[in-house]
């Protein structure tokens, strides 16, 4: 067994006439990067066990000197009989290095960080609407109906008839945690665990409240009128502050977002704040020109097709399209699909022979002429 693991410096990284310091440094760097908190790999506990036992032996002299006369079997030897070994004694050690980062002790392997009392915000939700087209362009105000815990009222969350009603708990003295030993190969493991009595919350309720039966919080289905701005697109959220999930601890609620659909238009199409329209025309008015009334999303607007307009030009109208937020007003483009009679009938097609006849050029002629 001794022969399978691995030397201690090499552990570490760390020659064999490293100083106490260097094997500090060395420690700290490879505790934080394979702390079962951090590095969540397959292998890093046991990686960060190994670390550790090689640092409980290197960082003290006694041991180190054994380590280096016999090798791991001498200090093997001494776990056997229960020797100089308290398992993991560098509890302080790691609180520094942890403590910094995490803001809190050094608890069990993965255990919370936090107190395990601390308020928490709860998460956030997202809901789904689809609204029409013209709704999202004006604005609405949308009535829906939402099922919510909120705080209780009468005992502001903490679940307690009166604030009277609330002592600290004494299992765990108010920390939430209370402190466990376990035996381990490595000697004796310290270990946080949440407080059986309070859960957590490191309080200790003497008369729960009559109105949420001590829950601090109830559940409710409320109407809720939500505010869609003008202009909005698809894709876009509106936030609704406290909607969300119930916080923890008596922590606030997380906040409700509603995620924005806009559904199709049978006419407009819609591109940022701009909006795009087809309209058919003749090829007699795009020929010789005409005056449309065309759609937008504020009624009907005059719009001059002037002489000889090409299939496919896009007119612009400005300020028809969508005003934003930010007073951005943005423009209505039509654009004009010029339509062939499919059939004409007979009096029709004694005019169009008529006009062909007195046509002094022909696009075709010109074409072939080109090549010549
Ligand atoms: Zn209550
Ligand atoms: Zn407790």
């Amino acid at each position: 067994m001794a022969d399978e693991k691995r030397d201690y410096y090499e552990v570490l990284g760390v020659s064999k006439s490293a100083t106490p310091d260097e094997i500090k440094k060395a420690y700290r760097k490879l505790a934080m990067k394979y702390h079962p908190d951090v590095n969540k790999d397959p292998g890093a506990e046991d990686k960060f066990k190994e670390i550790n036992e090689a640092y409980e032996v290197l960082s003290d002299e006694q041991k180190r000197q054994t380590y280096d006369q016999f090798g791991h079997a001498g200090i093997d030897g001494n776990f056997g009989q229960g020797g100089f070994s308290q398992g993991f004694s560098n509890f302080s050690d790691l609180d520094d290095i942890f403590g910094s980062f995490f803001g809190g002790g050094f608890g069990s392997f993965g255990s919370s960080r936090r107190a395990a009392n601390q308020p928490r915000q709860g998460n956030d939700r997202v809901m789904q609407m689809r609204i029409d087209f013209m709704d999202a362009i004006f604005g609405k105000t949308e009535t829906i109906t939402l099922e919510v815990d909120e705080q209780c009222k009468h005992c502001n969350g903490t679940g307690a008839e009166t604030p009277s009603d609330v002592t600290t708990c004494p299992t765990c003295h108010g920390t939430g945690y209370v402190m466990t030993q376990q035996r381990s190969p490595f000697g004796v493991i310290q270990q946080q665990s949440v407080c059986p009595d309070c859960r957590g919350t490191g309080k200790k309720i003497t008369r729960t409240c009559h109105q949420c039966n001590g829950r601090g919080y109830e559940h409710r289905r409320v109407k809720l009128d939500v505010k869609i701005p003008q202009g909005i697109q698809s894709g876009q959220q509106i936030r609704i502050a406290g909607k969300g999930e119930r916080g923890v601890n008596g922590g606030p609620n997380g906040d409700l977002y509603i995620e924005i659909t806009v559904k199709p238009h049978s006419t407009f199409t819609r591109q940022g704040d701009d909006i795009y329209i087809s309209v058919p025309v003749s090829a007699i008015d795009a020929t010789i020109g005409t005056t449309i009334q065309v759609p937008t999303v504020y009624g009907d607007v005059e719009l001059k097709i002037p002489e000889g307009t090409q299939p496919n030009t896009k007119f612009r109208l400005k300020g028809k399209g969508v005003k934003n937020r930010r007073g951005y007003q943005g423009d209505e483009y039509v654009e004009v699909q010029v339509e062939i009679p499919k059939r004409v009938s007979k009096k029709d097609r004694e005019l169009y022979e008529k006009l062909r006849n007195s046509q002094s050029d022909s696009p075709f002629e010109r074409f072939k002429n080109a090549f010549k």
